[in-house]
């Protein structure tokens, strides 16, 4: 049964996700990790795409239990970019070589839509980067503008598709099928759209992690990020569980036989749950790497949001990214910009 799932040419359904995540047989489970490697081969080729994240402020007006950026953290040390600073360090990783550039901040409404837009003109007026944006849930007036301003991808995640769990988690303050919707009206916009889930939550089970799958596979996104959940300090969940390695790698192996052709991260998360986790995860479907480009001295900020209680180590700068070793796993760095793999947006 177990061959026969991970070899199955049509759409797997949530029972067979299920029978795959619980999947345990030390002697097999490296078959799965090996048919999530053909099949990223097989959809997205052996290029590894680099997407710089820039963090360019940690301010957010929710307060997610899990999230140091939540706006209860008062032992978090704020900041903001300015656009003039955010525009500067796109255009130096644009002359790195970087071709995707993720804006990233909490829900920050002091950048209102006029200030996005301008950065975004900006930044393409001066480079040939696509630019994705990952500013939590704003107005749809807010994504119509940014579209027109150049934005090429809108990154969402859902976080959990369990309802119930995604109300506790986030204090009630959003409703996630408000993030769907959200996701659908972006997608009707024409960005190229993103979600994703964390993996391992309190109270998460196996049957809410295939839903997260079935979830993403519906959307249609074109990059899924399942992201280890690790308890970050002065927050509601800090003494809870860490995600366990092989959950989170077994995930992103699921992911790939589910959801084909779809970008999935090796996210740097799973560097702290395993020294090699993000050479392991892409050799078990993920095709995406995202060097943190965070300038000095906002890096030491937003490395001290996650590690002030010194449990984690720190592995969160370009150098440390760039330098999994790409060519022992027969890979190579990708030089174009990673767009969609999905059909309605290679015609173009
Ligand atoms: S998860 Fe996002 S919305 Fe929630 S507190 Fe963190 S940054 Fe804010």
């Amino acid at each position: 049964m177990f061959h026969e799932i991970i070899n199955k040419e049509e759409d797997l359904s949530k029972e067979e996700i299920v029978y795959l995540l619980k999947f345990s047989d030390k002697n097999e489970l490296h078959f799965l990790y090996q048919r999530a490697d053909e099949i990223r081969r097989q959809f997205c080729g052996d290029g590894i795409h680099l997407r710089g994240i820039l963090d360019f402020s940690n301010y957010c007006e929710q307060n997610c239990l899990y999230c140091s950026l939540r706006e209860e953290n008062i032992s978090l040390e704020r900041y903001r970019m300015t656009p003039e600073q955010i525009i500067e360090v796109v255009r130096a990783a644009s002359a790195q070589g970087i071709r995707t550039i993720i804006l990233q901040s909490g829900k920050d409404t002091y950048y209102d839509t006029d200030v996005i837009a301008y950065i975004l003109y900006q930044i393409k007026q001066s480079t040939d980067l696509a630019v994705t944006l990952s500013l939590g849930p704003r107005g749809f007036d807010e994504y119509k503008a940014w579209k027109m301003a150049g934005a090429d991808r809108y990154l969402l995640k859902h976080e959990t598709a369990n309802s119930e769990l995604f109300t506790y988690f986030t204090d009630g303050l959003i409703r996630g099928n408000e993030r769907i919707q959200h996701l659908r009206f972006l997608k009707r916009l024409g960005f190229q759209t993103g979600t994703g889930s964390i993996i391992g939550l309190p109270n998460q089970t196996i049957e809410d992690i295939a839903d997260d799958l079935v979830l993403s596979r519906e959307l249609d996104v074109d990059m899924a990020v399942f992201s280890p959940f690790i308890p970050s300090a002065f927050t509601p969940l800090q003494n809870m569980q860490i995600c366990n390695f092989d959950e989170a790698i077994k995930t992103i192996a699921v992911a790939r036989i589910v959801l084909k052709n779809c970008h999935l991260p090796a996210v740097t998360g799973l560097d702290i749950l395993n020294k090699a986790g993000r050479e392991i995860a892409l050799k078990s479907g993920a095709n995406v790497l995202m060097p943190n480009f965070t300038p000095e001295p906002f890096l030491t900020k937003k490395r001290l949001q996650n590690f002030s209680n010194k449990r984690y180590p720190d592995y969160t700068s370009p150098q440390h990214e760039i330098s999994v070793k790409l060519e022992r796993l027969g890979r190579f760095l990708s030089i174009d910009r990673g767009d969609s793999l999905k059909k309605s947006h290679l015609v173009k």
